[in-house]
Formats: structure tokens, C-alpha cells, sequence
């Protein structure tokens, strides 16, 4: 009988499948088109539930313009974008997704507790629950003593903080984070971190962008991301394993064909 290379692909393919069935995030050869510029270029990537999954790439390599995708506040110009199953934009599964965008979109002249109130308000909240809710995210997040006050008096780690509290208020089954922990010091970082883990753990996905390498290090998978092309998606490890390189940082530059130049030491 002739081989039938069909069949192998038929099996490829249905493996995928399974794989891709039960996934928070499916991407299918997605691009998003400005002008132009290819800022995200047929990428393809399959997110599981319950990861914390970083998307790494220096300023401008399109992270911003994936996570939007994600969330569904830009239409990939070409593939498919799949959110637990569903292609995006999708008004039920935005529902379900947490977003905190590089710039906080909060209201400065009113109070945490207001703000919280608001998004609440646009997230459905059930009021009976809303106030338990806010309570509980301020305590968790250390702004406890701070709900009355308006956020014009926030330092950048609180307005953070208070970013990622609306994020959470109707506890999404994704959240979406763009470089979160930029601008806060290591104490506040880890804190945030450890509250990430915790997420995940009880089965909420994580999509955080970052450019910080320690931060990468934390995540289960990693994507890079250049010139809106995702060079590798992995684990920490296996893209250290991969390129034969102890840092992740070095992995990256070999994935993206840069040279690695020793590091001065300082004077
Ligand atoms: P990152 O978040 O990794 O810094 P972005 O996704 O913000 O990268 O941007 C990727 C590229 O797309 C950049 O060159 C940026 O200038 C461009 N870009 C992003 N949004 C728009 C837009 N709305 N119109 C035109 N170009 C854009
Ligand atoms: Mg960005």
C-alpha cells in the first residue's frame, strides 16, 4: 500500500485540535495591519488555561497590538483569534477577560472606592456583591486605607494597584496585563507577582507583557516577540535549552539573530 502522507497530517492536525480545544488563547496565523506596517505578523500561538504566559520583545515589536487583539479592542487584520473557542471580538467572552492597559484608564478626581464602583457598574457587578468585592481586592492589594481617597493623590505603584483591582473586579477567567510592574520597586513587583501565581493557580490565565528578564524567568510560557513575529514560544527552560544559552536574555538575542557582546564590567 502507498504511503498516504495525508493521513499523518489528518493525525498532526486533530492533535492540535485537542490541544487547541480546551485552550484560553488560539491563534491562527494573526496579523494586524497598520498602513504599512505588519505591526503583528502571522503569528500563531496556542495559550493553555491556568499559565501565566509572558510576552517578551523590546518597545514597539507589537505586544501591545497582540494584547488588544486579545481583548478584543482591535480586529486582527488576517488568521484567527480564538478565546476559549470563540473568535474574536466577542462581546460574552470580553466579558470574561480582565484587561489593564499600559496607561491606566482611571478617573483621577474620584476616589479608589468611586472608580471601583464605576467599572463595576460597566463590568455588571451584581450589586450585592460589589461592595464585598472592592473590600476584598483593596485588602488584598494593600489600598485599604486608601478606598476614600480621590486618585489624583495616587503614586504610580497604587495607581498600578488600583489598575489591576478593576482588572479583577469581576474575576475574569483571563487577564490580560501590559507591562504591569513597569515603573514599581522590587518589593511591590514580587508582591504583584505572588498574587499572579495565586490567579493562575486557581485556574485563571495570565498574558502579561514585560521586558523584564527576572519577570520572564516567573512565567510558564514565554513568547518573544520582534518586529511582530513570535521568534519561539516555550518555557523558560527549553528556549534556554534550545539556543544553548544560560540567560534568557542571550536566548532571546540568538533567537533573534543578534550578536551577544560581553558585558562590560563597571569601573
Ligand atoms: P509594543 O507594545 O511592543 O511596544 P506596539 O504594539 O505598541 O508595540 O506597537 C507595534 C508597532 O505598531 C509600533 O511600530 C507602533 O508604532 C505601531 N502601532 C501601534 N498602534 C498603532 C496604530 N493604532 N496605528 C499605527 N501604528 C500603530
Ligand atoms: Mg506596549
Amino acid at each position: 500500500m502507498p504511503a498516504r502522507p495525508e493521513g499523518q497530517a489528518t493525525m498532526v492536525s486533530l492533535a492540535l485540535l485537542t490541544e487547541a480545544s480546551d485552550a484560553a488563547i488560539v491563534a491562527e496565523g494573526v496579523s494586524r495591519i497598520f498602513g504599512p506596517l505588519r505591526a503583528i505578523d502571522r503569528l500563531s500561538v496556542v495559550i493553555p488555561r491556568g499559565v501565566i504566559y509572558g510576552l517578551l520583545g523590546p518597545s514597539g515589536s507589537g505586544k501591545t497590538t497582540f494584547l488588544r487583539m486579545v481583548v478584543g479592542a482591535l480586529r486582527p487584520s488576517e488568521g484567527r483569534l480564538l478565546i476559549f473557542g470563540t473568535p474574536m471580538p466577542d462581546r460574552k467572552i470580553a466579558a470574561r477577560i480582565g484587561y489593564m492597559p499600559q496607561s491606566p484608564a482611571l478617573y483621577p478626581d474620584l476616589t479608589l472606592r468611586e472608580n471601583l464602583a464605576f467599572f463595576g457598574a460597566v463590568y455588571r457587578v451584581p450589586r450585592q456583591q460589589l461592595e464585598h468585592r472592592i473590600d476584598e481586592l483593596a485588602t488584598d492589594l494593600d489600598l485599604l486605607a486608601w478606598l476614600d481617597h480621590p486618585l489624583y493623590r495616587f503614586s504610580t505603584g497604587m495607581l498600578q494597584r488600583a489598575s489591576l483591582a478593576i482588572a479583577l473586579l469581576h474575576e475574569p477567567d483571563l487577564l490580560v496585563l501590559d507591562e504591569p510592574t513597569i515603573g514599581l520597586d522590587p518589593l511591590l513587583r514580587r508582591v504583584l507577582w505572588q498574587r499572579f501565581r495565586t490567579l493562575a493557580s486557581a485556574g485563571t490565565t495570565l498574558l502579561i507583557s514585560t521586558h523584564s528578564m527576572d519577570e520572564a524567568e516567573r512565567c510558564d510560557l514565554l513568547g518573544f516577540l520582534r518586529n511582530g513575529r513570535l521568534l519561539a514560544s516555550d518555557t523558560p527552560a527549553a528556549l534556554r535549552a534550545a539556543t544553548g544559552q544560560e540567560s534568557l536574555e542571550d536566548a532571546f538575542l540568538v533567537l533573534a539573530g543578534q550578536p551577544i557582546l560581553p558585558v562590560e564590567p563597571a569601573r
